[in-house]
């Protein structure tokens, strides 16, 4: 399809799946990351890297030895991506450096949003982390509060309810040596999710909105589509492709935001690559969200003519797979009932088990979605019927 080899900074889940959608387009893909990384376990032909996204050199030989350069996380040496940019004029970076950067600073992100005019929670940086400053942000925002860590966040670490102001002490005590922001609460009613895949020529296309639903921080299911009026999917999808229109590249991007109480929605933060929330696509739409970032980032076709990759039947539950001690083989009894359920697709990511990691998903998919709820009852051991 393409003579061209994607080097892929990481190797987790997402670099996997990456893989797998390549190579099923025959392109060739080279990964860095830890030797057996769950993506270099699929794929033995490639010159891989042994190394990490944060080391310099490890970035410059994995870019010899591709001509598009991707990632399947964000924390990653962007400095060293930018002075590839300018020596390597050649090689392709996606998503562009400048995004990554503007992305991987949640406060930075924000910034970029509001000079955009994309609706977000209000936020206020904290510049001393001190009693005094978190006591004035409970005056100016209330309790509850969020104190978020600008980088290196994900799944909740890197993030603070402040409930009262008894709490600032032990805030301060997990968060208190990190660069810190503080954020209004967002009194929501549903978290939403919608997938955007930006072309090289600037046009934006989305995935159909999805809500997720979140266990201490960590996505735990995802419906597809998501259980609200057509009028908000309207509004949602709107707001997030408004927002991948201001950053500049390729590629596929994961947009969450909060649908309010009120009605009104915010986005929450960006992610620069495949997401958790559109693994459903493998499944529920035609092309996977892991496709659509190939092809992106190749400049290769889009389907001509459409607007969304919605499938006029997409009903889908996305269930991850969690390392979970509190059972032996827990995770493992759970993928054995998903076998065992018609409509049912299980992906595991070759990855040792530990409490709360992700360690696979399942996708389950049905004529509608009171059928997929059966099923997901099924594979969780709620009820003994895994029929439609
Ligand atoms: P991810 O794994 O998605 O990268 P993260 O560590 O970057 O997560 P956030 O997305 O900032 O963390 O927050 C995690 C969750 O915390 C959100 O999905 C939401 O449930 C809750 N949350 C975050 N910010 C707020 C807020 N301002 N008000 C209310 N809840 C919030
Ligand atoms: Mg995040
Ligand atoms: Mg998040």
């Amino acid at each position: 399809m393409d003579q061209r080899t994607i080097g892929i900074l990481g190797g987790g889940q997402l670099g996997r799946m990456i893989v797998e959608a390549a190579n099923r387009l025959n392109v060739k893909t080279v990964i860095l990351d830890g030797p057996n990384s769950s993506a270099k376990q699929i794929n033995a032909v490639g010159a891989h890297v042994d190394g990490s996204y944060n080391n310099a050199d490890a970035i410059a030989r994995v870019a010899q030895r591709c001509d598009v350069l991707t990632v399947e996380i964000e924390h990653v040496d962007v400095k060293t991506l930018e002075t590839l940019q300018i020596k390597h004029p050649k090689l392709e970076i996606y998503p562009t450096p400048q995004t990554i950067r503007l992305i991987q600073d949640k406060f930075t992100q924000k910034e970029h949003l509001i000079k955009n005019g994309i609706a977000v929670s209000e936020s206020i940086e904290i510049s001393d982390a001190s009693v005094k400053a978190l006591e004035e942000v409970g005056r100016k925002f209330g309790y509850p509060y969020m104190l978020k860590a600008k980088r290196l966040a994900y799944d909740g670490r890197g993030n603070f309810v402040v409930d009262s102001k008894d709490r600032i002490g032990e805030a301060l005590q997990l968060l208190g040596d990190r660069s810190l922001y503080a954020e209004k609460w967002a009194p929501f009613s549903m978290e939403l999710a919608v997938m955007i895949v930006r072309t090289i020529d600037g046009q934006v296309h989305s995935y159909p909105v999805v809500e997720t639903i979140h266990r201490e921080n960590i996505c735990h299911l995802c419906y597809a589509p998501a259980r609200v009026p057509d009028s908000v999917k309207f509004k949602a999808k709107l707001l997030a492709e408004d927002a991948i229109k201001s950053f500049p590249g390729a590629g596929i991007f994961g947009v969450e935001m909060f649908y309010l109480q009120d009605g009104g929605l915010l986005i929450n933060e960006i992610a620069p690559r495949p997401h958790n929330s559109g693994h459903y696509t493998i499944e529920g739409c035609v092309t996977s969200q892991f496709e659509a970032h190939v092809r992106a980032i190749l400049g290769l076709p889009m389907p001509k003519g459409f607007s969304s990759f919605a499938t006029s039947n997409t009903n889908v539950v996305m269930l991850n797979v969690l390392g979970d001690s509190s059972e032996k083989d827990k995770e493992l009894k759970t993928c054995r009932r998903a076998l065992e359920t018609p409509g049912a697709s299980v992906y595991l990511y070759g990855k040792e088990s530990r409490p709360k990691r992700k360690l696979g998903h399942i996708n389950i998919i049905a004529s509608s979605m009171q059928a997929v709820e059966r099923k997901l009852q099924y594979i969780t051991g709620e009820s003994d019927s895994a029929s439609d």
